[in-house]
């Protein structure tokens, strides 16, 4: 899935927050459709004003709704040892952007029901304050109720066992569990998910065409293509993983690593090594003992003036911050590595000596490769 245009929204409890684009599409549609159409038919005789007032608080408060179901999956994944990096909220929920999968089928469970478990709380509770309401303030009742609705409907939707909504998960870890066979399981629940993505796209189209809804039909029709789009990709993704973890990283590394003395100065490195190379990564050690790597924005924390004095070990990201690979650990599980810190290379490290580097585009390219062989 991609997440291009997103706004960072901030970070809550070490997640990063983002807003994709599509969410203001969403908001300005239900704050208009709340304030134009429902709050006018359904209680007619506010203000003008109060039914944008309450169009608007409606909607901002439906986001605030989305974003504590994902918050919900993501307290329960971390305390399951699933941690979380992002959550970008788009036009149908959010999407949390996880560094590696659930490894045992109670943590998946767990984690996929407590967003809509939030949702059905959080409906529950508009409930409440619509009962407490009713006789004192009807604007504040009709929020409550549509809120309450709107949250059961969130549940209820990712619900629906197609992976990888929550339903699809919930669907998954159960047969995980059952099986005991993580890769079968997510087949089948990814197959399912496409099969419901195709029963929303044929259900919109027969709205459209037998019953004449046309824009109920499409809107219906768009959440299937979306689905089934979801369902594959995941799909597509397992297939990866399981690729990745047949590789160990003496099969993906490269060996022609470029290694640097860590004495020399950093006009040196820049003068002698990036610019003769063109690369911008480089290894430090010191008669093959790795003592840490090198990289732009290392050379870029030091003022031009003083690369001439600097030398490169006191630049450099030393060893014992470095995330290395050892020799025979799997390429997924480096991946994963890659993603938990936010870089591209790890320097493979056998006795304390740097043989080779695993380089994430190698990965990608290894991807590539074998799908175009089709092996
Ligand atoms: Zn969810």
């Amino acid at each position: 899935m991609k997440m291009g245009s997103a706004f960072n929204l901030g970070k809550v409890f070490g997640i990063q927050f983002r807003l994709h684009y599509t969410w203001f599409i969403i908001f300005i549609l239900v704050t208009t459709s709340l304030s134009w159409q429902y709050f006018p038919i359904v209680y007619p005789g506010w203000s003008q004003s109060l039914y944008w007032i309450m169009g608007i608080i409606t909607s901002l408060l439906f986001f605030a709704s989305v974003l504590a179901h994902e918050l919900a999956h993501s307290l329960v994944g971390r305390i399951n040892g699933i941690p979380i990096k992002s959550i970008t909220l788009f036009i149908f929920g959010g999407v949390a952007q996880m560094t590696r999968e659930a490894t045992r089928a109670r943590d998946e469970m767990l984690m996929a029901a407590a967003g809509p478990a939030c949702s059905l709380a959080i409906g529950g509770l508009f409930f409440l304050l619509q009962l407490l309401s009713r006789d004192m303030s009807e604007p504040i009742a009709a929020l409550a109720f549509w809120l309450a609705q709107i949250n059961i409907m969130l549940a209820v939707f990712n619900l629906i066992p197609g992976f990888p909504l929550d339903g699809g998960r919930v669907f998954r870890s159960i047969m995980w569990r059952v099986t005991g066979n993580y890769k079968r399981s997510t087949r089948i629940a990814t197959q399912v998910g496409r099969g419901v993505g195709y029963l929303f796209i044929l259900g919109g189209i027969l709205m459209m065409f037998v019953l004449h809804e046309w824009l109920g039909g499409l809107w219906i029709a768009f959440i299937g293509w979306f689905l089934e789009n979801a369902a594959s990709s995941s799909y597509r993704q397992v297939q990866w993983r399981d690729v990745l973890q047949g590789f160990t990283a003496s099969q993906v590394m490269t060996v022609d690593c470029p290694v640097v003395p860590s004495d020399i100065t950093v006009n040196r490195l820049v003068q002698g090594y990036i610019f003769p190379s063109g690369r911008g990564f480089f290894m430090v050690a010191d008669e093959g003992r790795l003592k840490g790597i090198v990289a732009l924005h290392n050379i870029k924390s030091v003022s031009q003036q003083k690369w001439e004095m600097t030398q490169v070990k006191e630049i450099m990201t030393p060893v014992d911050k470095l995330n290395v690979a050892h020799l025979d650990q799997d390429a997924l599980s480096i991946l994963e590595q890659m993603d938990e810190n936010d870089i591209n290379q790890m320097p493979v490290v056998s006795e304390g000596r740097v043989i080779g580097l695993v380089d994430r585009n190698n990965l990608i390219r290894l991807l590539r490769t074998r799908s175009e062989l089709g092996v």
